[in-house]
């Protein structure tokens, strides 16, 4: 399948912000963006998912993806990680309610229906064995082993920012102590930045690196660093073919070449192969279209 095949309605509930677009022939031809009412249960969910799609043309018995925020269990149950993203989702039975109330619709983890799509269409494409790291707000990805996306039992695979780093001391969204999204997310930058000035956002901290700080520096290396490591580990646990990069901070311009820089410090059988993610913010909503051709293998 090519990205040219792709035809329908994708939509994308992620903690913030819910996106949704319709794509013809692989291309985005109108979207619409709202905030993320966290406080709706399943039922409110979809009515605002509903009127978002109104907004891009959406009918009845069209093809529709959806990806979310939180964890799908196979049988397409949906549980928030973090109880403060959304607390009136836990053990939902999303599959069910998209295809009683739309159709043809399918759904998927956020950073799996971005796994699927930088596989299928991106970074991963012709790999057998691939893992997609998105560092943004958190620190998340997926796993493709043997041409086929791993979900878990409980959707929990591929949900490498709760791994552990040697630099990690805190407890992240998880409730996990030292874990890599503790010291290399988006969240986890702003929070050691603090120190060092009030409001700082992770592109200050780059910048202030690029000028030659040093307590920025730091801070990025040592995010940078836990990701090379969370690299050698994957080749060791998977072994994949390529392991793509993407997310706010992981596309921040000089994060991918210091990662490789403390990669190349890592015996060479652990040294993956690291590209940049090709797809950018989109990818999870042409995973989840994707996904909605009635099968989860790539
Ligand atoms: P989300 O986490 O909502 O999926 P993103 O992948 O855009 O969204 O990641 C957002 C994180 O990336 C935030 O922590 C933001 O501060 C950070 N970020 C976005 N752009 C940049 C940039 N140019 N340089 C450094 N950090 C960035």
């Amino acid at each position: 399948m090519t990205v040219t095949a792709l035809h329908g309605f994708a939509a994308d509930i992620g903690g913030t912000k819910t996106a949704v677009a319709r794509i013809e022939a692989g291309r985005i031809v109108a979207r619409d963006i709202a905030p993320t009412d966290c406080s709706l249960d399943l039922a409110g969910q979809l009515d605002r998912l509903a009127r978002l799609l109104g907004a891009v043309g959406y009918a009845a018995g069209a093809p529709l993806g959806v990806a979310v925020a939180g964890l799908l269990s196979r049988e397409g149950r949906w549980s928030a990680v973090n109880r403060a993203t959304f607390p009136a989702i836990s053990d939902a039975p999303l599959a069910d309610a998209l295809r009683a109330r739309f159709g043809v619709a399918s759904c998927l983890n956020d950073a799996l229906a971005a796994t699927l799509a930088e596989h299928r269409f991106g970074a991963g494409r012709g790999c057998r064995d691939f893992v997609y790291l998105t560092v943004s707000t958190g620190v998340g990805g997926g796993i493709v082993a043997d041409g086929r996306l791993a979900t878990g039992r409980r959707g929990l695979a591929g949900h490498f920012g709760f791994s552990s780093a040697r630099a990690g001391r805190d407890a992240c969204g998880s409730g996990r102590l030292g874990t890599v999204e503790s010291v290399a997310s988006g969240r986890a930058i702003e929070a050691a930045a603090a120190a060092h000035g009030a409001g700082l956002s992770p592109r200050d901290v780059f910048a202030a690196a690029a000028a030659g700080q040093h307590w920025a520096a730091a801070i990025i290396d040592r995010a940078a660093e836990t990701m090379a490591t969370l690299c050698a580990d994957i080749c060791a646990i998977l072994d994949p073919e390529r392991i793509a990069l993407g997310g706010g901070v992981g596309a921040a311009p000089g994060f991918l070449s210091t990662v490789e820089r403390f990669l190349a410090r890592e015996p060479a059988l652990f040294v993956a192969d690291l590209k940049p993610a090709a797809l950018g913010a989109d990818a999870p909503l042409f995973g989840a279209l994707a996904s909605a051709d009635g099968s989860s293998a790539p």
